[in-house]
């Protein structure tokens, strides 16, 4: 292997930077040459290529986004659409390629390594850290500590005024930016997609907080792929009990920002990891982190299994609200 690429595909996230930094750094430990994909597979149709040097990613670990910017392709989908894509890769002489996104980034890759035989290695670069196959995705953290700090403030809001607030978060699918930041936020109450609770179960719960003496509470709700969902759930709740609430939603703000230290260790981890991953002949694999190691989970399995929430911990919310 001589030359490598590096692209960034789907949302962005928090860490994408300190990622694509650590890789360009460590193909050149390693002599390759590392050129960067802008736009991902749109770009990469278009031979929107850009040489990498050590240069090119100083001062860059600190910063939101992607330098290399993402998209999503509707075109990348259809076979004309990966052809035009491989063409370009065999045009430059590109023999390995890094993928920094989600599940949708890993399927488009695992379908052009298929039909070029070029080596692709995904990193999980997504705030959802809806991803089997590493404890937390880049991005995760930065997005999880943006939220708390939200709730933070609106706690004081909350309580100065007596209040019920509903924050809504991001997750897609899932309930992990809500569960951490409903924990590390003491939310009284969380609204998430793996633990349904229907309108009526939440008014009963929130009537206790307030019989018990509450006389303010913030509920936390994943956004479940239905952005906006908490207005009629904050509806349902001043009808059936009569509670006044106010709706915040947190939308794209936990998308950027400087990531957390968190992310950046993550981040330079498995850029560097990623390298490391076309090296040994691990085309075909996400690299990942389980229990502080190093783990390479078979492309495939990053959309066909699910990553779960730890076990106990929306049990731990209930016991410590209220
Ligand atoms: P995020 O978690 O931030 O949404 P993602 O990688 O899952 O990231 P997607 O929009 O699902 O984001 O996928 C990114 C791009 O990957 C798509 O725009 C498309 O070009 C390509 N892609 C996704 N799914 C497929 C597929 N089944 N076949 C071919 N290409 C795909």
């Amino acid at each position: 292997m001589k030359k490598i690429a590096i692209l960034t595909s789907g949302g962005d996230a928090p860490g994408m930077n300190a990622c694509i930094r650590a890789a360009v750094r460590a193909a050149l430990a390693h002599d390759l040459d590392i050129v960067g994909i802008r736009w991902g597979y749109a770009g990469l149709m278009n031979g929107d290529i850009v040489p990498l040097d050590r240069r090119s990613v100083t001062n860059i670990i600190h910063h939101g986004g992607t330098i290399l910017g993402t998209a999503r392709s509707e075109e990348f989908r259809t076979e004309s659409g990966r052809m035009k894509a491989i063409n370009v890769l065999q045009q430059k002489s590109i023999d390995g390629l890094i993928l920094i996104g989600g599940d949708g980034t890993f399927r488009g890759g695992t379908l052009l390594s298929q039909e070029s035989g070029i080596s692709v290695v995904g990193v999980p670069g997504t705030i959802d850290n809806d991803c089997y196959g590493t404890d937390y995705t880049i991005g995760f953290d930065t997005a999880v500590n943006t939220a708390v700090e939200a709730i933070d403030r609106i706690r004081d809001t909350a309580t100065a005024h007596d209040r019920l607030f509903f924050v809504e978060v991001m997750g897609r699918h899932t309930g992990f930016i809500a569960l951490e930041s409903g924990i590390a936020g003491g939310a009284e109450e969380l609204l998430i997609p793996e633990v349904p609770m229907d309108s009526d179960q939440l008014c009963k719960r929130l009537a206790e907080y307030f019989k018990g003496g509450k006389k303010s509470a913030i509920v936390v709700v994943s956004e479940a792929e239905h952005p906006g969902v908490t207005f009629r759930i904050s509806r349902e709740v001043k009808e059936k009990a009569g509670f006044d609430s106010k709706v915040c939603i947190l939308g794209h703000i936990q998308r950027g920002g400087a990531p957390s230290a968190r992310d950046r260790v993550l981040a330079s981890r498995l850029g560097a990891a990623a390298v490391k991953a076309l090296l040994d002949n691990r085309g075909g694999y996400m690299v990942g982190e389980i229990n502080r190691e190093i783990a390479y989970t078979p492309l495939k399995d990053t959309w066909e299994k699910q990553n779960s929430l730890h076990p106990g911990l929306t049990d731990l919310l209930h016991i410590l609200s209220g």
